[in-house]
C-alpha cells in the first residue's frame, strides 16, 4: 500500500512537472504576450531566472523582489519603459502588451530572422533589470571594502554634471544590455547605431539607440578584456566617459588601461577576474 502511494505520488509529480514545462503562455491577436500571461510568466519563472543569472555570473545576488504591474500608472513613466528597478532590489515589469514574446531563446529561428533590437522579450527585460541590481551590489561591495567609487555611479539621479551623469547611466545600461545579450536574451541588429556628433548623442529621438544599443557595443570590449566583475570594478572606479569619449571609445579604453597601474594590488585580488 505504501509503495502504491509512493508510485501514485511520483506519477502525480511527473505529470505536474510535465504540464508546467509544456505550459504555453497566452498571446493576443498580434501574437504578443497578454497582460495576464506576462503576470503569470513572471510569477512562475522569476526565481528560476534569478538562478540563471546567478549561475551565469557565478555569484549570488541578494534581496531581489520581482513584480509585474502596469507601469503607465506609475510616476515618471516614459513610453520606452518596459521595466524599472528601485535600488537596491525591487523590480517591476510592465504588463502592457508590448513585448514581442516571452523568451528569445525559445523563439523559432524563422521568426528570429525578422527581429530587430527594438523587439523586446519578457525574460530579456527581466534579466536586464536584474543586472541593474547586480551593478549596484558590486558598487556597494566596493564601497564597503573601501575601494574608490567614482561619484557619478554613486547615485545617478543626483549627479551635478549632466555630461558625466549621462556617461554613468550610459555605462550601466550598456552593461545590463551586454549581459542580457550574452545570455542569449537580447537581439542585436547587424548594423548597429553609432552616434557621429554630440548633437546626435543628445537628440531625444536617439535615447534608446545611444543609451542601450550603442552602449552595449561600447561596454563589450571592456568586459571581454577584464571579465565581468573586474570589468565592472574598472568601470565604476573611473570617471564615466564624456561625450567626446562616447564618440571615440578608444580614448576612454586607454584611460581605463592607464588607470590600472594605480590599482592597489589587493583590489585585483578581491575583485578577481572572472574566467570567461
Ligand atoms: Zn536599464
Amino acid at each position: 500500500m505504501v509503495i502504491l502511494k509512493k508510485i501514485l505520488l511520483l506519477v502525480f509529480l511527473i505529470v505536474v512537472s510535465f504540464t508546467q514545462c509544456s505550459q504555453d503562455y497566452p498571446r493576443n491577436k498580434e501574437g504578443k504576450p497578454t497582460s495576464v500571461g506576462i503576470s503569470n510568466y513572471i510569477t512562475e519563472n522569476k526565481y528560476h531566472i534569478i538562478d540563471e543569472v546567478q549561475l551565469f555570473i557565478n555569484e549570488p545576488i541578494y534581496d531581489i523582489e520581482i513584480y509585474s504591474d502596469d507601469l503607465r500608472e506609475y510616476t515618471s513613466h516614459d513610453s520606452l519603459e518596459l521595466g524599472r528597478t528601485y535600488i537596491p532590489g525591487e523590480i517591476i515589469l510592465t504588463t502592457e502588451e508590448r513585448y514581442v514574446g516571452y523568451e528569445l531563446k525559445s523563439t523559432p529561428n524563422f521568426k528570429k530572422k525578422n527581429l530587430t533590437y527594438d523587439d523586446k522579450f519578457v525574460k530579456g527585460v527581466l534579466i536586464h533589470e536584474i543586472y541593474h541590481c547586480y551593478f549596484n551590489q558590486v558598487l556597494r561591495e566596493m564601497k564597503m571594502m573601501g575601494f574608490i567609487v567614482s561619484s557619478e555611479y554613486n547615485n545617478i539621479v543626483y549627479v551635478p554634471s549632466h555630461e558625466y551623469g549621462f556617461g554613468a547611466e550610459f555605462m550601466e545600461e550598456g552593461f545590463c544590455e551586454y549581459m542580457t545579450f550574452n545570455m542569449g536574451e537580447c537581439i542585436r541588429d547587424k548594423r548597429e547605431f553609432k552616434p557621429k556628433s554630440i548633437e546626435e548623442i543628445k537628440d531625444p529621438n536617439n535615447i534608446s539607440k545611444v543609451k542601450y544599443e550603442y552602449a552595449l557595443s561600447f561596454v563589450e570590449p571592456i568586459i571581454q578584456r577584464y571579465g565581468i566583475k573586474y570589468g565592472m570594478a574598472v568601470i565604476i572606479r573611473n570617471k564615466p566617459p564624456s561625450y567626446k569619449e562616447i564618440l571615440t571609445p578608444q580614448i576612454y579604453y586607454d584611460r581605463l588601461e592607464s588607470g590600472l597601474e594605480k590599482f592597489p594590488v589587493q583590489d585585483s585580488i578581491a575583485l578577481s577576474k572572472n574566467p570567461e
